[in-house]
Order: C-alpha cells, then sequence, then structure tokens
C-alpha cells in the first residue's frame, strides 16, 4: 500500500504548489471563510494551511489519512452534481506518503479542545492526541519528498516553486470571493485578502493578486442569455505591459483551462481588433450544473460542456459585443 500511494502520489503531489491546492480545497470543502496559508523556503520545508471550517472529529482523523477512505463519491450518480472541490479521497494520503505531515482539528466552539495525529511516509501513529486549535483543521506539511531522492530533486529553486504556489493561491483566492485569504511566504505575509462579496472588495483582491494596472485597463462585462452568465474582467488593448499569463477562466467557481473557451475568446479578440495582442482576463462563467462534466480530469482543469456549441457561441457573442462597445469609436466600423 506504501508504494501505491506514493505511485499515485506523483500523480497528485508534483510539487509544493499541488499540495497547497489539495489543502486548501479541502479547506474550501469544509466550510471555511478564512483559509491561511504559510510557506518556508518556497514550500520545499513547510507548507501549512490553516481553516476555520468544519474541522474533522477526533475519530476521523487517522481515516482522513488513509487511502479511499473516506472518498465524498457514494455512488456513481454522485459525480454528475459533484459540488465539492475533492472527490477520490486520497489527497492527504498520498501527501503524507511523500512527507512528514501533521493534521490537528476541532469540530468543537472551545478552543480548548482539538486533536492531532501524524503522519511520516505512511508511517501513522496509532493514536490521535490532544492538540488545541480553534474550530477549524491545520495541516502542516514538512519536508516534502524526504523519502523519495529522485522527486525531491526535481524541485527547482526557491523562488520558482514560490511562484507556482503563489499562482495556485491567486487561482484558489479568485474563485472566492466570500473567503478570507492570507498568504505568508517565510514569515512574510504576502498577500492579505478579506472577505466579501462586493464590487469594491472584489476589485480590491483584483488589484491585490493580479497589479493595479489591470484593472485600469480592463472592461468589467456581465452578460446573461440562456441560461448562461459570464462576469468579470477583460483586458483591453492598451494593456500593453499585460502580462501573457494574466488569464483566468472559471466554471462555476472552478479554475479551467479548456480549448473551447480559449478559442472564443481569441476569436472575440482577433475579431474586434486586437490582432496579435495576449487576451487578458478574469472571467467567471456560470451555467446549470448539470450541463457541464467537471470531472473529465483527477486534476479539474479541464471541463466538458454537454452543448460546446452552445457555450463557445454565447462566450463568443458576449465578449465580442462588449469589447466592441468599448473599443475607441465605438460599434462601427
Ligand atoms: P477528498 O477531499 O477527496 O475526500 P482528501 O484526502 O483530500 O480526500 O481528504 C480526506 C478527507 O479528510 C476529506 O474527505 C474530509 O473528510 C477530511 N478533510 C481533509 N481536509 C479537511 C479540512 N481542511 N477540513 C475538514 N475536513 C477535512
Ligand atoms: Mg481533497
Amino acid at each position: 500500500p506504501r508504494l501505491a500511494n506514493q505511485i499515485a502520489a506523483g500523480e497528485v503531489v508534483e510539487r509544493p504548489a499541488s499540495v497547497v491546492k489539495e489543502l486548501v480545497e479541502n479547506a474550501i470543502d469544509a466550510g471555511s471563510t478564512r483559509i491561511e496559508v504559510e510557506l518556508e523556503s518556497g514550500g520545499a520545508r513547510l507548507i501549512r494551511v490553516r481553516d476555520d471550517g468544519s474541522g474533522i472529529a477526533e475519530d476521523d482523523l487517522p481515516l482522513a489519512l488513509s487511502r479511499h477512505a473516506t472518498s465524498k463519491i457514494a455512488s456513481l450518480e454522485d459525480l454528475e452534481g459533484v459540488a465539492s472541490l475533492g472527490f477520490r479521497g486520497e489527497a492527504l494520503a498520498s501527501i503524507s506518503s511523500v512527507s512528514r505531515l501533521e493534521l490537528v482539528a476541532n469540530v468543537e466552539d472551545d478552543p480548548r479542545s482539538g486533536w492531532r495525529v501524524v503522519a511520516e511516509g505512511r508511517q501513522m501513529e496509532p493514536r490521535v492526541s490532544p492538540a488545541p486549535h480553534p474550530r477549524g483543521t491545520s495541516v502542516t506539511v514538512r519536508d516534502l519528498f524526504f523519502n523519495t531522492p529522485a522527486r525531491r530533486k526535481f524541485l527547482r529553486t526557491e523562488k520558482t516553486e514560490y511562484g507556482h504556489v503563489e499562482e495556485a493561491f491567486r487561482r484558489l483566492a479568485l474563485s472566492r470571493y466570500d473567503i478570507g485569504w492570507v498568504l505568508r511566504h517565510n514569515q512574510k505575509t504576502v498577500h492579505q485578502l478579506s472577505a466579501g462579496d462586493d464590487a469594491a472588495r472584489r476589485e480590491r483582491r483584483i488589484a491585490a493578486l493580479l497589479g493595479k494596472g489591470f484593472l485600469d485597463n480592463a472592461l468589467h462585462l456581465d452578460l446573461e442569455a440562456g441560461g448562461l452568465r459570464l462576469w468579470g474582467w477583460v483586458g483591453l488593448p492598451t494593456h500593453s505591459r499585460a502580462q501573457a499569463d494574466q488569464q483566468y477562466f472559471f466554471v462555476n467557481g472552478r479554475v479551467v483551462r479548456d480549448r473551447l473557451v480559449a478559442h472564443a475568446i481569441r476569436q472575440a479578440y482577433r475579431d474586434v481588433l486586437f490582432h496579435g495582442r495576449h487576451p487578458v482576463f478574469v472571467l467567471y462563467l456560470e451555467v446549470d450544473p448539470a450541463v457541464v462534466d467537471v470531472n473529465v480530469h483527477p486534476t479539474k482543469h479541464e471541463v466538458r460542456f454537454r452543448d460546446g456549441r452552445l457555450v463557445h457561441d454565447f462566450l463568443f457573442s458576449s465578449l465580442h459585443r462588449a469589447l466592441a462597445e468599448a473599443r475607441p469609436g465605438g460599434q462601427d466600423d
């Protein structure tokens, strides 16, 4: 089982950023309103995710670390409307097989209660021990790949690994405005984002994560048709120093990289006039969960729409309209 876990870990756990993603998704699933991510040495030495979610009960703590034992999918039908981000029930097991993992959680409102369990390369302590913790969960992952030297060697410099973590953090924080976020690296607070779904706080978050220039040259849009809603910001071509990688597309709150989506956006830009410009955007597509399958790939950056044509045309025409209206000189020419 140890080997199987480590092989599986290769798929889920590629680098510190993938650990952060899995831990934060669990925190989101637990209904947290505040999530703190703390790193040392780009995450290679330490990754800690603290949340104020449901916590994990004493009896469930060891289970949370065992593979497949806790999969949230009870039946095939559940896959249809899966609302939670995690469904394979193996992230914690995989991570703990290649690190020194500590899980501390409390389901009570009393901050004096709480329980702790540790695992080191799959060697789990037989018992959980008392450990006070505010309601919620903290997962600490130390010395990632300490027992898989070949994998450890694949880690890049601290700066590079940190960059990947920050990018993962950006996507997660952009996916949930109703959650407050903190990112700390080597004892320094890099991001502190207060929760709030109002326009002002959303824009403050965008500016904090993507730079102040992003909004100055971006167009806000919010369009709805045929049960589809598209809202967010698209960068205009005057945005000359736009970073080519500022492309964020969310479908029902999950970040998605999709060819159909990319194509529709590129087409709209090209059509309106922005030749050779790299589109930059933070866009949210909201659709009925029944018409989209988000579980095409385990890491779930892909989606499959029941009616791809409909989605493509909606994206294209919405963006086309918004961009054409914003273009200097208006709609005609
Ligand atoms: P999955 O998320 O696919 O179920 P994981 O290995 O990521 O599998 O997590 C195992 C289980 O541990 C979860 O199903 C959940 O019950 C529990 N768990 C993990 N992290 C948290 C957390 N931050 N808060 C509450 N429960 C958690
Ligand atoms: Mg999970």
